[in-house]
């Protein structure tokens, strides 16, 4: 190849890669912005309906949490909608859960969350599968963990299990935060530490792991890790937080407990770098799991 040729061409792979990492960075935002403030059931259709524009079949799994009281008896109604992929009888489960807190938009907490999962399932549709995987969207964790307690019970078979990865989260910072390390994640943290070395993003782990969706498998004795991006210093600080007992006073407040759970959790501040890690590395560490299936 002439030199000329060859800068042409090396020219244009490098610009049609950045190009691919700009599409990334769209395609995971726009997610975010087209989930952000819907009402429950509208980001239950939003999702429904980026699975059908993308031509994926899922399984809506609708459940009905009924609390007996003394005096009354309540009744909350959930659906988790389920994207099987994959063959063989072990299953992966990567898991986010799309309900917002109150009135709260939900674009980080877990507009970001949903994103990831949405493009994983884009973008993954060629892989061939060494395991089941079971891409889930989970209802009603703001509500005490429900949708993957009723998952567990519906669609785990433990023997069968490989591990569950968490998403919930993802759109600000540059730190990925990966947690509870403990025995039941023994089995997947080697991947979680190549997945690190491979990516070279900054890398905290701890024992300590705000609870979400992970804890319903951590209570069957399943294994599971949730991985987040927040701000710098922030893993540390919300490991503290969570030592603490969830009490913020007395240590440095984790910058990402000022806008969870608020109005402010809006798309405007959601960095679309940031759910280009949370995606990257996931997508690092199941590709990892997936060859180990072999
Ligand atoms: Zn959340």
């Amino acid at each position: 190849m002439k030199r000329s040729y060859l800068f042409i061409f090396v020219v244009l792979l490098a610009s049609s890669l950045s190009l691919a990492q700009v599409q990334i960075e769209d395609e995971l935002y726009s997610s975010v912005v087209g989930i952000e403030g819907k009402t429950h059931q509208g980001r239950c259709e939003f999702i429904k309906n980026q699975l059908h524009a993308l031509g994926v079949g899922y399984v809506a799994a609708p459940f009905n949490h009924i609390v007996v009281n003394k005096k009354d008896t309540t009744m909350t109604k959930g659906e988790n909608i389920i994207v099987r992929v994959g063959a063989g009888t072990k299953r992966i489960v990567v898991g986010a859960h799309y309900d917002a807190f109150g009135e709260s938009p939900g674009a980080n907490d877990n507009g970001s969350g949903v994103a990831v999962l949405l493009s994983l399932i884009k973008q993954l549709q060629d892989t061939v599968w060494n395991y089941s995987v079971d891409f889930c969207f989970f209802d009603l964790e703001e509500a005490g963990l429900l949708g993957s307690d009723y998952y567990i019970t519906q669609f785990v078979i433990p023997q069968r299990h490989i591990a569950m990865i968490n998403l919930d989260i993802e759109g600000t910072g540059e730190e990925v935060y990966v947690g509870p390390v403990g025995s039941n994640s023994q089995n997947i943290m080697r991947y979680v530490h190549e997945a690190a070395k491979q990516t070279g993003f900054p890398f905290f782990e701890s024992a300590e792991f705000p609870a979400s969706d992970q804890v319903s498998f951590e209570k069957s004795n399943l294994q599971d890790i949730a991985v987040s991006i927040v701000p710098k210093g922030d893993a540390e600080r919300l490991s503290k937080y969570v030592r603490n007992g969830y009490k913020a006073d007395s240590i440095d407040t984790p910058k990402v407990l000022g806008v969870m759970h608020t109005f402010e959790d809006r798309s405007r501040l959601v960095s679309p770098a940031s759910l280009k890690m949370s995606y990257e590395f996931t997508k690092t560490l199941l590709m990892l799991l997936n060859e180990s299936g072999r």
